[in-house]
């Protein structure tokens, strides 16, 4: 890798002072297509999925990109291009799927409240299985199936009650969680959804949280699972897959999560010892695929200095990149070209009329107006999590490989953001 690359991040590097995304010079691109702008690195993504692929070598193993991550079609079919799966949580995911090449034997269905349409999209399209999370949506989906003279294959999330000690708001495995069934009702679960005759058990799934820094949860999770397996199959429900989840987290800020490769060598000695090594896996990981292949770059409007605070106001806001404001999330901001000089301690503020419209607090930056910084760690559960708060039309995405651009999506005019919208008069 490039010696002078960013800790956690290969593909993005300083090159004779400019920062480079693979061969492409970042402030390049923000002349060519404007801020805010967001930069994807294809060799970051086929890295981030090669760390995984090398874990699972010699295992039936499925990956199913959680592509809630970022959904845009033109990441979408890097990874259907690698043998990925997807995970996904909405009809209008399936859709981005196919129009992306995705195979749909492939996908696997999560979600709390899928709704009837969005069942029968996702049987008629022929996805591999329904991760199924109560005991109602059983019967939903069963009556679906068979109206449609056909049979559901189900996977029952459980929850195995376990901390994964990361944000409350992407912490979804404890008791007390919206998702999934709990421990001690699965068994009754898994006999009542094998006596419905419109639905076909074929795996159990968990997933208990996002942003994991640590080993220990998973493996504890694992533990969990693998004890329920053992009952529902002395129940007489032969379980076929067993689907971890996602989870794992990304270096924003020198957090330091296990590689997904070794982490994968930990989980996979706990299944060979306690004789589950040969099953089907299958695993949903969204952030650790992207997240650290992307950037938003974003041009430096204002200096603002105060009284308590400096401000430096820059033209991508909450809406570009929503993580900040809603999990108090720090991203790396770095110049894409530095300045020799002293540094000022600036909080890097959007144009968005809200206080909670922070990309960072207490920044050393040495930047004048027209200089483009590098937010970093924007690949994932940015642009998919965007709006148009404000009226501001979403941002321009770019994919990069090797020395080649893609625009992969236009920036949004003003005229599409209320091309929907009707004067009642
Ligand atoms: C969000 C989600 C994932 C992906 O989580 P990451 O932390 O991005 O890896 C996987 N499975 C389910 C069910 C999810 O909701």
């Amino acid at each position: 890798m490039n010696p002078s690359s960013l800790p956690g991040h290969p593909f993005i590097a300083y090159q004779s002072g400019a920062l480079c995304v693979e061969q492409v010079r970042l402030s390049e691109l923000a002349r060519t297509h404007g801020t805010p702008l967001f930069v994807y690195s294809k060799a970051a993504m086929l890295s981030a999925l090669a760390a995984y692929q090398r874990g699972f070598a010699g295992r039936k193993a499925q990956i199913c990109y959680a592509m809630k991550a970022n959904s845009t079609l033109g990441v979408l079919q890097v990874f259907a291009q690698a043998g990925c799966g997807f995970d996904i949580v909405s009809g209008g995911e399936l859709a981005r799927v196919l129009a992306a090449g995705g195979d749909p034997a492939k996908v696997i269905f999560s979600g709390v409240g899928k709704t009837r349409t969005e069942m029968q999209q996702a049987l008629q399209a022929g996805i591999g299985c329904f991760n199924v999370e109560s005991a109602a949506e059983l019967d939903v989906l069963n009556k679906v199936a068979e109206s449609m003279g056909q049979q559901a294959c189900v996977s029952l999330r459980v929850n195995p009650n376990v901390d994964p000690k990361t944000h409350p708001y992407i912490s979804t495995g404890l008791k007390g969680s919206k998702f999934g069934v709990a421990h001690e009702q699965a068994v009754n679960f898994y006999q009542h959804a094998a006596r419905l005759r419109g639905l076909k058990v074929v795996g159990i799934d968990c997933h208990i949280g996002s942003q994991i820094t640590e080993v220990t949860p998973f493996l504890d999770a694992t533990d969990r699972m693998l004890d329920l397996v053992t009952q529902i199959e002395a129940a007489g429900v032969p379980i076929h897959h067993i689907d971890f989840g996602g989870g794992l987290g990304i270096n924003y800020n020198g957090d330091t999560p296990p590689e997904a490769d070794a982490l994968w060598a930990q989980l996979l000695a706990k299944l060979d010892a306690r004789g589950f090594g040969d099953r089907q896996l299958m695993i949903e990981p969204g952030r650790s695929l992207v997240g650290n292949s992307g950037v938003c770059l974003s041009e430096v409007l204002f200096l603002k200095p105060g009284e308590q605070k400096n401000f430096c106001i820059i033209d991508a806001a909450m809406n570009d990149l929503p993580r900040p404001a809603m999990y108090q999330a720090y991203h790396h901001i770095i110049p894409v070209h530095p300045r020799d000089g002293a540094a000022e301690v600036f909080d890097v503020v959007g144009p968005i009329c809200e206080s909670g419209d922070w990309i960072g607090r207490d920044r050393a930056l040495n930047v004048q107006p027209g200089d483009v910084l590098a937010v970093l760690s924007a690949g994932a559960y940015c642009m998919s999590m965007s709006s148009n708060y404000n009226t501001r039309g979403r941002a321009a995405e770019v994919l990069v490989d090797g020395d080649q651009v893609h625009l992969i999506r236009e920036r949004e005019s003003v005229l599409d953001t209320f091309k929907l919208e009707h004067l009642p008069i």
